[in-house]
């Protein structure tokens, strides 16, 4: 059988793409390509509202100038809805979902109030209902989102942070696959495409790791084989954030169009990451032979107005 590797890149183009958005970029192509893998492209556009116009062309050009490439076409998450549905439909048919009726508001009153920074957990008030309770539902002209049925938890190995043992009934709970006003949610998109895309490693943000339990146990329910995952840290800026519009002068576009290289801010991620001893000036493909992911340090990397100066990106 073949173990070939592959991996992905997903922005959302949702904004522009920033420092931290670059770095993901790169330990992601780094980690397939120095193993000879794959890359697949896919641009998570599924987010309707928050989807900025000529964001996702901006995206495909930021990854180019900083030298990271792809196989195959982009693949573009919104045109993906036939099988995110067909995804859905396999989810009812083993009653591992149900229609939750529940506004944001009935959820967050009916739910013990949440730690600082934690998210609200589900409180289980349509749990009682079954598949066939939607199309009464339906006839009432109710709306209802779809929640999958968390009954257990799921461990996993990270291959950054390590072991994981997020006890996901207690803090999220049962978790939306199918929004109410309609259109998969991320946690069942982004299974169902990596899936289909034969990816078998995922390297992101670790602000992401809440959702790998969940999105295991949809790839469980699907019958699809699980990737491997690579959380690492964000950047954040001077204070402390992560880094995100607020950090304007971040942004790619920006940089490139000050006339900052690629290469520059190739070099400052790669010094970020230990495989460099300066920030200085490298191509990504050149990285190739210095890649280790156990030289990233565990801790948010932060890219502070100094360190702006130093390499010439302010
Ligand atoms: N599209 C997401 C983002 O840009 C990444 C989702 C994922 O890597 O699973 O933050
Ligand atoms: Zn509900």
């Amino acid at each position: 059988m073949s173990t070939a590797t592959c991996g992905r890149l997903a922005p959302s183009p949702t904004g522009a793409q920033h420092v931290g958005n670059a770095r993901t970029y790169l330990v992601a192509w780094l980690s397939a390509r120095s193993r000879g893998g794959a890359i697949a492209l896919r641009i998570e556009d599924i987010d309707a509202s928050r989807v900025k116009p000529g964001s996702a062309e901006q995206a495909v050009a930021d990854l180019r100038w900083l030298g990271l490439d792809w196989d195959g076409e982009p693949v573009i998450q919104t045109a993906r809805l036939a099988h995110h549905e067909a995804a859905l439909e396999v989810l009812k048919r083993a009653e591992l979902v149900y229609p939750c009726t529940c506004t944001r508001a009935d959820i967050a009153a009916a739910a013990s109030a949440p730690h600082a920074g934690e998210e609200v957990t589900y409180p289980g008030t349509c749990a009682h209902r079954c598949v066939a309770d939607a199309l009464r539902l339906r006839s009432e002209g109710r709306s209802f989102a779809w929640r999958f049925r968390v009954t257990e938890d799921v461990p996993f190995t990270d291959l950054f942070v390590g072991e994981q043992r997020i006890d996901i009934r207690h803090t999220g709970g049962d978790f939306v696959v199918w929004k109410n006003h309609g259109g998969p949610a991320y946690q069942l998109a982004v299974v169902v495409d990596d899936g289909a895309a034969g990816v078998t490693e995922v390297v992101r943000g670790d602000d992401l790791i809440p959702s790998t339990p969940r999105q295991l146990l949809l790839y469980r329910a699907l019958g699809l084989p699980a990737p491997r995952f690579a959380h690492i840290p964000l950047v954040i800026g001077e204070d402390g954030r992560r880094l995100a519009k607020r950090h304007g002068g971040t942004r790619l576009a920006a940089l490139r169009d000050a006339g900052v290289s690629a290469e520059a801010v190739v070099g400052l991620l790669a010094w970020s990451c230990g495989w460099l001893d300066r920030p200085e000036p490298v191509a990504a493909r050149e990285l190739l032979p210095r890649f280790r992911l156990e030289s990233i340090p565990r801790t948010p990397f932060a890219l502070t107005a100094t360190t702006l100066q130093r390499v010439g990106l302010s």
